[in-house]
């Protein structure tokens, strides 16, 4: 991931997700548009997207109470369609089957895209107890279709019958994937199994949609008041501002430290308020864990419990196994051999960076010994020392606006893609705006881009990817729909928004997802985009973040917002000087999460005692005193907002390797803007989704298995 001059920084794309609206494939056999429903239905979540662009998601209609309805009446519809392919009195083929199938589900898939994007952006309380009443049922609902007898002898004729030879690689790929999905999901159980496999699937449902409402409910209930001046030393201007808005915002007098990473990170970074570092870091490291009605510990208990069970009713040995059969490292023990790989030169690098503070804070008579709330404040200042490098410094040539043109322009430069604003598509709130999507030759429409920069209550932290609508062939060319989310705190009217060089790193991330999305040149929705291996999703998006740092992107995007002067190139070797600063510390917190998620999912059905298990496993490890994990477990949303990351935070670090590895291959052709390593890039990594297996697109694209090395030189762990 990210460049070679840049520090890596691995917690940014630990906190950035990749949400995809066909994530939840299994469950939503689907489809996309050939649906002829009447448009004179009354609940508009339900009818055909109309507008332009083919049709665009009926954003400005949204009422909370019509998403209840819609939901069911979809499902009820998907249940029907699934019902008729699995009685359908003939013989069964690929294209009454497996075809039939990628074609059902199509207004639930509407429905569930905007219900989705609720979730994550405009989650109010009204919103929430429509998730907390509909989780179980769109549990049960997949089940249902999972569980269907009928449909699964007919899946499984085509998967064995000598037919399918004559497939060509991608249709045999996708009955490959509905076969093992069914397999995977139950479908060879007995009916008294199934029956229990479906009971946990939906208090699983419930207890993921606690989970992730307490952690909510933390960071939006609570806050650090800063009352006086003094409480601000140390606070650079934007920080201030940001603390001052945040006030404003709960009707607060003075300023405020929010309970959100981006509001406690810059804090813990820049206050000379020992004391004041020490109350926010406690507040944020808490989160679900305060013992009063949003603590997460028992809910973690029991998922962690059924999860055991599920796994053994299904013929694994741990959930990690059941999660990782389908993964690009295929096996636990494989995922946990890289982590520990690298955990221990990570160890040994932050026990010099701990040295190095330690002796500036010695130096200055500070008598203190440094803590977990010194790290990022003598970190930064070590930095300075080190390297004369502010980040503060950075921050005016990092206007927002400005970066998102540079990566239109960078997937110009790539993907030969134009992207014009678009006012004519509703949105979910005023702050969000559209781009269309265009090839530059040939002016062919490929997409919609939505972006959503700004954080506001009912958002989720973080930044990710979404997809509304996924590009595919089977009900004919449609103009495929993506997003970028992100939790920018918005600046003063009228004055540009500065970001920091991290944040910077993280919109390349996700427009990396985005066009991944963006570039699918697939048939069968099922395969489209970013529906592929957990641990090879964010090898496209971590790939990108490396054209941040090319001297092209910095020198028309990276300018001054008063000047409009780039950013010097003094200021750019500086930053590439300290490119593996701090690298012990951002491996080591994201590390020790990614090695937690995978010991809990491999210990079997043993009861666990969250804060307990942190504790010993912390200690096992070896864990450096100084520093505390990511995401500890009571706010460990990845893990425990749903299945789709547990067993999976190890991936981070996997597409990593991976993403190393294949920028030498730009390196060695002569630059990060050649033609031809582009075009391999498109044509056997962003444009394949999931139509053949990523180590083999791998190969395709590098003539070769990636290595580690590359890994351990861009973090600085090799000599
Ligand atoms: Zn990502």
């Amino acid at each position: 991931m990210r460049d070679s001059i840049t520090r890596s920084l691995l917690f940014l794309f630990a906190s950035a997700l990749v949400v995809s609206a066909v994530a939840n494939r299994l469950s939503k056999p689907n489809g996309m548009t050939t649906q002829a429903r009447t448009n004179a239905d009354p609940n508009p979540l339900l009818t055909n997207w109309e507008g332009p662009y083919g049709g665009v998601p009926p954003f400005d209609r949204v009422q909370i109470a019509l998403f209840k309805p819609a939901l069911e009446s979809a499902m009820m519809e998907n249940l029907m369609e699934v019902e008729k392919i699995a009685n359908d009195s003939s013989a069964p083929t690929f294209e009454n089957t497996i075809v039939a199938m990628e074609r059902a589900g199509q207004t639930l898939d509407r429905v569930s895209t905007i219900y989705s994007v609720w979730g994550s952006t405009m989650a109010g309380p009204e919103f929430q107890a429509v998730q907390r009443e509909m989780a179980p049922k769109l549990a049960a609902f997949s089940d249902k279709i999972t569980q269907n007898e009928a449909l699964f002898k007919r899946i499984e004729a085509v998967y064995n019958s000598p037919n399918k030879k004559k497939l060509n690689a991608e249709q045999q790929r996708v009955v490959w994937l509905d076969y093992t999905n069914f397999v995977r999901s139950g479908a060879k159980l007995n009916q008294a199994d199934k029956a229990g496999l479906s009971q946990i699937n939906q208090q699983l449902a419930g207890l993921f949609t606690k989970f992730s409402q307490n952690v909510l409910a933390e960071e939006d209930g609570q806050f650090i008041a800063l009352k006086t001046d003094a409480d601000l030393t140390g606070l650079p201007q934007s920080v201030r501002d940001a603390a001052a808005a945040a006030a404003t915002t709960r009707k607060q007098e003075g300023w405020l430290i929010s309970n959100t990473r981006s509001s406690v990170d810059p804090f813990l970074t820049y206050s000379d308020r020992r004391d004041l570092r020490e109350k926010v870091w406690r507040m944020f490291i808490m989160r679900g864990d305060n013992g009063d009605e949003h603590d997460n510990n028992s809910t973690i208990t029991q998922i962690l419990q059924l999860r055991a069970e599920r796994a053994k009713l299904l013929g694994f040995p741990t959930h990690a196994h059941w999660r990782l059969e389908n993964s690009m490292a295929k096996t636990p023990e494989r995922a946990m051999e890289l982590m520990l790989a690298v955990w221990k030169p990570a160890v040994a690098r932050v026990h010099e960076e701990v040295a190095d503070m330690q002796a500036l804070a010695d130096k200055e008579g500070a008598k203190i010994k440094i803590e977990p709330w010194d790290y990022r404040y003598y970190a930064e200042r070590v930095r300075k020392a080190k390297y004369d490098l502010d980040q503060n410094e950075v921050k005016p040539y990092l206007q927002l606006e400005k970066l998102r043109e540079g990566i239109f322009w960078v997937a110009g430069e790539l993907f030969n893609f134009k992207f014009t604003l678009a006012t004519n598509v509703p949105v979910a709130h005023p702050d969000i705006r559209v781009w269309q999507v265009m090839d530059k030759t040939s002016g062919k429409q490929i997409g919609l881009w939505y972006f959503d920069p700004y954080a506001r209550a009912g958002k989720r932290s973080g930044a990710w990817m979404n997809a509304y609508r996924t590009q595919e062939r089977v009900n004919g060319e449609i103009t495929t729909i993506v997003s970028n989310n992100a939790n920018f705190v918005k600046g003063k009217p009228g004055e540009p928004l500065l970001i920091s060089w991290d944040d910077a790193t993280t919109m390349f991330h996700e427009f990396g997802h985005a066009l991944h999305g963006l570039n699918s040149n697939v048939t069968y929705p099922s395969l489209s985009g970013t529906a592929v291996a957990r641990d090879y999703v964010e090898f496209p998006s971590q790939l990108m973040e490396h054209w941040l740092s090319t001297p092209e992107v910095l020198n028309k995007f990276a300018v001054h917002y008063q000047t409009g002067k780039p950013i010097p190139q003094e200021l750019v070797d500086k930053i590439k000087r300290s490119a593996t600063f701090n690298e012990g510390f951002i491996t080591v917190e994201y590390l020790a999460a990614a090695l937690l998620d995978m010991k809990l999912h491999m210990a079997g059905d043993r009861k666990i005692d969250p804060r307990a298990f942190e504790k010993e496993a912390l200690a096992e490890l070896g864990m450096p005193h100084e520093i505390v994990l990511r995401h500890r477990l009571p706010q460990f949303m990845h893990v425990f907002s749903s299945d789709s990351y547990s067993a999976g935070y190890y991936s981070y670090l996997w597409a990593d390797v991976i993403t190393a590895d294949a920028f030498g291959a730009f390196t060695e052709a002569g630059g990060p803007y050649d033609k031809k390593v582009a075009e391999r890039l498109r044509k056997n990594i962003f444009s394949v989704g999931n139509t053949i297996d990523p180590a083999e697109a791998y190969r395709n694209f590098r003539g070769r298995d990636p290595k580690v090395e590359a890994l351990m030189k861009k973090r600085g762990f090799t000599s």
